[in-house]
């Protein structure tokens, strides 16, 4: 069966689900769903957790395939799904299932986009801090299904920190919800945190709940410049020992400084610590740091700074479409020496190199590319990604989010096969036993 016959072929079943004007199955409207060549045979937005049940329990009784969508903001991260028969965007789900400000919580349909969610706090003096890359496109569900850390995690915690509770249907078509609706509540938390991440594989995320932060008056960011990236790392370490609290903490390489708002060529390797609070908690940042303070951001500079470095992910394949993306996840302790294993691969095959990460957490992202009059082939991208593969660190982790075209089918698109394997396909076997849900991306 051709991915676009299950459109024609089931569009009369899916549409008494969703409603006619929920279903698309004109190949001309169907070009949003089209990831990286791969065409939906038909795409649903439907209304609600029933609905979205009852597609999955469709799906399961014909074979189809299901891939949920939100912004479509994700490049391509790991592997692609293998088809799609039906993209299921999560567009209509936006409701606010509960808000209460005093109380520092909110739940929200997974379909609301992060800057929708972020303003609506915001206006009460709150901060969401889940930071994502192109905002006023990703979704909520979305940003959980890849949480990935942005430079936030720093100082906030990861999502699944602050995630409370999520509603999600399983890829057998079953309505559940992990966590509650307020802080104390830890009933259903493993399987919370496992949807966390899962990358739509598991679970189609409905809506959530989060614990919400008191949004800061005023923030400043203090830059420290570096000849090496030792030096630098020296500093993060003196960081992580003072008494100081930062919301972030980020390393950016020379290559990655070109590529921020200023666009200022530099050879010095930036740690960029950003402080929230009044004037005598930033004063003693100043005392704290001292000389090792090249320069200070504010203001719109600032912002502007931070919303570069949270997209950065798609700065670089923009920039550099003919290029690779690492997402990296490195111990502490061996982020300098993975570092030196990124200066060494993209060196020894003609490529340069822009490094950006949350070292205080343990996040990298690595942009590499032809460097300009160097003869780049195939071969080089597959020898840059596979020394990388080679040369981490056992507990280190990697994900290649872009990469040349050409290169797809020869570079591994996740780093070292994960330890948990076996773990990872019984939940999988548990949750979407017949593999609806984006079939081909789990590592089967
Ligand atoms: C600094 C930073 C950089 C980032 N860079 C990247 C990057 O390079 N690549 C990247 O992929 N992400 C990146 N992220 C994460 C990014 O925020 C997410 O890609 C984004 O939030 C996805 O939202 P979306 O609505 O566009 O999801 P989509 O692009 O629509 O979907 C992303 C994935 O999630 C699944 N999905 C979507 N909605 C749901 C749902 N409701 N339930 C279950 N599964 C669902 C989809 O099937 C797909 O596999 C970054 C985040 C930060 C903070």
């Amino acid at each position: 069966m051709s991915t676009i016959s299950a459109g024609t072929r089931y569009g009369r079943e899916l549409r008494a689900i969703c409603g006619a004007d929920h279903v698309m199955e004109d190949p001309s409207e169907l070009h949003r769903g089209v990831i990286l060549g791969i065409a939906p045979g038909v795409a649903v937005a439907p209304a609600s957790a029933d609905e979205i049940a009852a597609v999955l329990r469709f799906a399961n009784e014909h074979g189809l395939s299901v891939v949920p969508a939100g912004g479509f903001t994700q490049q391509q991260v790991g592997n692609l799904p293998s088809r799609i028969d039906v993209l299921l965007y999560t567009s209509r789900l936006t409701d606010v299932d509960h808000y209460d400000p005093g109380d520092l919580t909110v739940g929200i349909g997974a379909g609301c986009t992060v800057a929708q969610l972020s303003a609506m706090v915001g206006a009460n003096g709150l901060l969401f801090a889940g930071d994502a890359a192109l905002p006023e496109r990703s979704t909520v569900g979305g940003l959980l299904a890849t949480a990935m850390p942005g430079p936030l995690r720093h100082g906030y915690g990861g999502l699944r920190d602050y995630c409370i509770g999520i509603r999600f249907v399983t890829g057998d078509g079953r309505k559940a919800k992990g966590g509650g609706r307020v802080v104390k509540n830890v009933a259903g938390y493993d399987l919370m945190k496992l949807l966390i991440g899962s990358q739509g594989t598991l679970a189609i995320i409905t809506g959530a709940s989060f614990k919400l932060f008191p949004a800061s008056r005023q923030t400043r960011t203090f830059a420290a410049e570096f000849g090496t990236p030792a030096e630098a790392i020296d500093f993060r370490n003196r960081v992580l020992r003072s008494p100081l609290s930062p919301i972030c903490l980020e390393l950016v390489s020379p290559g990655a400084r070109a590529l921020l708002p200023d666009g200022k060529e530099s050879a010095s390797w930036s740690i960029y610590v950003r402080a929230a609070g009044s004037d005598a908690v930033l004063a003693r940042y100043r005392a704290e740091l001292g000389a090792a303070i090249s320069h200070e951001m504010e203001g719109q500079s600032e912002w502007d700074v931070w919303r570069a470095l949270a997209d950065f992910s798609h700065i670089v394949p923009d920039r550099y479409p003919r290029g690779l993306l690492f997402s990296l996840a490195v111990p502490l302790s061996e982020i300098q020496p993975v570092l030196d294993h990124l200066a060494t691969a993209g060196e020894s095959n003609g490529l340069a190199l822009a490094i950006i990460g949350r070292v205080g957490v343990g996040h990298l992202l690595a942009g590499l590319w032809p460097m300009r009059g160097a003869e780049v082939t195939l071969v080089n991208f597959i020898n840059a990604a596979s020394e990388l593969r080679n040369l981490l660190p056992k507990d280190a982790s990697m994900a290649v989010l872009h990469c040349p075209p050409e290169a797809r089918h020869h570079v591994a698109a996740w780093g070292p096969t994960p330890t948990n394997l076996d773990s990872m396909r019984a939940v999988k076997t548990a949750l979407d036993p017949k593999d609806v849900l984006n079939r081909g991306r789990f590592l089967f």
